[in-house]
């Protein structure tokens, strides 16, 4: 019978980078998953000669140099940069906050004109809470009203943050915004991080240099023959679900998700950049996409005809829809923290990634973790 060293549970980021570094290492690994592709949510499909993020937009970015130039000893990574912009109403506003934002808002030229529009606005909030007897924010509005002021709040956060949790700011928490970054610096760079990009040729070229030389087996889903694949690999690397794993036996988890809209459009260039924010409530969508803009730049859009985009819509998850966010509720962490009381007394089991882990994980965070445990 065919024996394994790792049996890897999916081929998402943690899967693949697992069974590279085993691999390099000499040890036999067989990688399958229940999808009819491998890469997880990275996945692109090639539509038109762009390739498109069917899994939502994923933009590479770590200031973790090991991590740097691991991922790009596999593949080049692009000069993408992430610059969105929000529109509101129709107008037009740089993201993340930084000068170019508050010169569209308040047509406010030097750092000083723009902190004090600021403060004053702060101010309008504190006295407001003051007036209404309240000392502490009691709910995500007040506390963005108390980090930011009236006008940026309602323009940029209210809507866009009630599509994403499908409630108004009066009903979320204060603690979900603990800090609203704002940069006194024409710079619509949207992370602080040193390295970002994209992979040159897209996240497939990524994907399959990991798993050069590796066995691996799409449409098998582990628990349709748990017993076989326990019985052919010395040990198991699990990166789905981690309440499946134990049958649901403790409930199920919850998450949200993003349905896409994917639409191939008759001309070059839509909107002129890869990520627009729709803030207003009354827009159904939190975001479009324009998916050739992570790859292609300046004038060479032109030099492919079509373009594709996609609208995301937040909703709440049932049964048969994508997993994407978990709800870090008291419901679930406590049912997750179950889960992985179990987990830690597998001996054969190795548990990673963000379903496993039942936890949000950036892209790097993950090859960052796979890189600390497998210096076998
Ligand atoms: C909408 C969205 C946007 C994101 N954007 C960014 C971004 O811009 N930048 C960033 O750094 N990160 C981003 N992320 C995070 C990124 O997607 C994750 O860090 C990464 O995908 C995690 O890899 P993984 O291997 O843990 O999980 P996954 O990619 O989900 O891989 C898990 C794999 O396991 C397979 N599987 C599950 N159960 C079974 C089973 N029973 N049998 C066989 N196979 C199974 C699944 O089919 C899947 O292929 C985003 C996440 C989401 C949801």
């Amino acid at each position: 019978m065919e024996h394994f060293d790792y049996l890897i549970v999916g081929s998402g980021l943690f899967g693949a980078t697992f069974a590279h570094q085993a691999t390099k290492a000499g040890k036999r690994c067989l990688v399958i998953d229940k999808r009819a592709h491998l890469g997880g949510n990275v996945y692109c499909e090639n539509i038109e000669g762009i390739n498109v993020h069917k899994y939502g937009a994923h933009i590479f970015h770590t200031s973790n140099k090991k991590v740097w130039d691991f991922v790009n000893s596999i593949v080049e990574f692009n000069r993408y940069t992430n610059s969105p912009v929000a529109n509101y109403k129709g107008k037009l506003y740089n993201l993340p906050f930084n000068m170019n934002t508050f010169f569209e808002m308040w047509g406010v030229k030097t750092p000083e004109e723009a902190a004090a529009k600021i403060e004053e606005q702060k101010k309008e909030a504190v006295a407001a809470m003051e007036a209404a007897g309240v000392k502490e924010p009691r709910n995500l509005e007040e506390q963005a009203l108390l980090l930011i002021g009236k006008d940026i709040y309602e323009a940029l956060i209210k809507g866009y943050t009630e599509k994403q949790w499908g409630r108004s700011c009066k009903d979320l928490p204060a603690f979900i915004i603990k800090r609203l970054p704002v940069r006194f610096v024409f710079d619509n760079n949207y992370f602080n991080d040193k390295y970002q990009g994209i992979p040159e040729g897209g996240y497939n070229k990524l994907v399959e240099g990991l798993l050069k030389g590796v066995e691996t087996r799409t449409n098998e889903d582990f628990f349709a023959k748990r017993d076989y694949y326990e019985s052919i690999a010395t040990k198991i690397v699990y990166t789905g679900a981690i309440d499946e794993f134990y049958n649901y036996k403790f409930g199920k988890l919850e998450y949200r998700t993003v349905n896409f809209e994917t639409e191939i459009i008759d001309k070059p260039n839509y909107q002129g950049c890869a990520v627009v924010n729709y803030t207003e409530r009354e827009v159904p969508y939190t975001r479009i996409i324009e998916h050739k803009h992570f790859e292609m730049f300046g004038n060479c859009v032109y030099d492919v005809p079509k373009t594709v985009i996609s609208k995301e819509f937040s909703t709440e998850w049932t049964e048969g829809m994508e997993p994407y966010y978990p709800v870090n509720n008291d419901r679930n962490n406590l049912l997750a923290q179950k889960y992985r009381e179990l987990a830690q007394n597998e001996k054969n089991v190795i548990f990673g990634g963000r379903l496993a882990e039942y936890k949000y994980y950036d892209m790097a965070p993950i090859i960052e973790q796979v890189l600390n445990i497998t210096d076998f």
